[in-house]
């Protein structure tokens, strides 16, 4: 029975179009108990295409439950409170600090991949709870973290990069467009993530040859650019399309295709993966 469309863009919504394990874009709506007839939305979870096939592959009916109700929930309350549109002076000043500080040391651990996994990770609550001026702060520091990219970064530092790059910029649905009228600050701050993406996508793709480094990249790149496609910010559209491109420039024949392909999927989501791509992916 074919799917109804209504229920697909529940779940969609609902998920805010991502895997509800990785938050990788949502390709696959997998059916826990495995009967594409029973079309509840209780029944359906978003996958990408990696941990669609391991569904596939093991049971996880369960675990796939659970981590649903914790994404759902995330989805939910990042949509209920929008960021305070100014914090207190004295509480901000502390925060900036705190966030310097944390700038700081990014800035001189250069190539020690965990402790500098640990020290993005450590930001996203400032980028949390932070009004934009200090969101602004956070993106500088991811800044400095991007610029290490070249040295070697391992995947898992790119994607808590991409992680946390991604929750400090965009605070809305990926799905329905922003009904908020004033979004000058985020102007700014959606322009410095995709600047932030582009630095991993390019130096993971000239320097490291790394597809998954320059997958964390795009991930960034591609949710500005689909943000600022669904809420009509023309001036953040064109320059995270400018960035895709340099990017693309600088990568090698796969690489530049993943990247073509992440563009092309942020504005028109029904494309399908190329399956070279995928395989290295999945690693
Ligand atoms: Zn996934």
């Amino acid at each position: 029975m074919p799917i109804q469309r209504k229920l697909v863009q529940a779940v969609d919504d609902a998920a805010d179009r991502s895997c509800c394990l990785c938050r990788r874009r949502g390709d696959h709506l997998h059916y826990l108990n495995r009967d594409p007839d029973d079309q509840r939305f209780e029944n359906l979870v978003l996958l990408c295409f990696v941990h669609h096939e391991e569904a596939l592959r093991s049971p996880m009916a369960e675990d796939l439950v659970r981590v649903r109700a914790a994404w759902y929930e995330k989805v939910r309350a990042r949509r209920a409170q929008p960021p305070p549109a100014q914090l207190p002076s004295v509480l901000r000043a502390i925060l900036v600090h705190e966030v310097r500080k944390l700038r700081y040391e990014l800035q001189h651990r250069s190539q020690d991949w965990p402790v500098v996994e640990g020290l993005i990770r450590r930001l996203q609550p400032h980028a949390d709870e932070g009004d934009a001026a200090l969101r602004k702060e956070v993106m500088d520091a991811l800044d400095v973290a991007a610029a290490k990219t070249r040295a070697g970064m391992p995947p898992e530092t790119a994607r808590a990069l991409f992680e946390v790059a991604a929750a400090t910029a965009i605070r809305g649905s990926l799905v329905v467009p922003e009904p908020r009228k004033n979004r000058d600050a985020d102007r700014s701050l959606l322009e410095s993530a995709a600047y932030v993406g582009f630095v991993v996508a390019h130096d993971g793709a000239k320097y490291l040859h790394s597809l998954p480094v320059v997958d964390a990249g795009a991930n960034i790149l591609a949710m500005v650019l689909r943000y600022a496609h669904l809420n009509k910010l023309r001036r953040v559209e064109a320059r995270a399309r400018t960035y895709f491109e340099k990017a693309r420039k600088q990568a090698a024949d796969d690489a530049a295709r993943w990247l073509q392909f992440k563009e092309a999927d942020a504005v028109a989501p029904d494309a399908a993966i190329p399956d070279d791509v995928a395989r290295q992916l999945r690693e």
